[in-house]
């Protein structure tokens, strides 16, 4: 069973809770795939509001929007939950377009920060990968494929566990 939401006020308000994602970021949709047991909670911009260039600060309006992208994200109850969005690009006078941050997550990245924080903790706490694969899933291939190439999350794996690394490739 596939479904999409027609979200009050009030859904809306309480996703928005939930993610921590304030005005002029809006959550305008729901999805619930009931088979699946997914949920993708879709994000944008409102329109007409002005966006800040990354690079600068400035405030300037929307050249564009990129191509939807996914984040995976903590699941809800038992359902995987993405977030969807299509990220505003700025109009600087001095940098020419440029994506703007998103709140949850780099815009290039594929995982939320929440997310990140607790794969990480799984893969700390766990003692092999398919351990941490029984708990996060399969997308775990994909996080430290992604993982692996940021310095940030090298550090954070730590030699302790760099067994668990040497059996990455699942
Ligand atoms: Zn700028």
């Amino acid at each position: 069973m596939y479904f999409i939401m027609k979200i009050s006020k009030e859904l809306q308000k309480h996703y928005q809770l939930l993610l921590d994602v304030n005005s002029p970021w809006q959550i305008y949709d729901v999805n619930v795939d009931v088979e699946k047991k997914q949920i993708e909670i879709f994000i944008n911009w409102t329109q007409g509001e002005k966006v800040l260039c990354p690079e600068s600060n400035k405030e300037c309006t929307i050249k564009d929007h990129r191509e939807e992208r996914t984040w995976r994200h903590l699941d809800t109850m038992q359902f995987s939950t993405y977030i969807k969005c299509r990220v505003p690009q700025s109009n600087c006078d001095e940098h020419g377009p440029k994506t703007i941050d998103v709140p949850w997550s780099d815009p290039e990245r594929r995982f939320t920060l929440l997310f990140e924080k607790f794969a990480i903790d799984v893969l700390l706490a766990c003692t092999s990968i398919k351990a941490a694969k029984n708990l996060l899933g399969k997308c775990i291939s994909d996080f430290l494929i992604d993982g692996i190439s940021d310095k940030y999350l090298s550090l954070r794996i730590s030699s302790r566990n760099a067994f668990i690394l040497r059996d990455s490739r699942v």
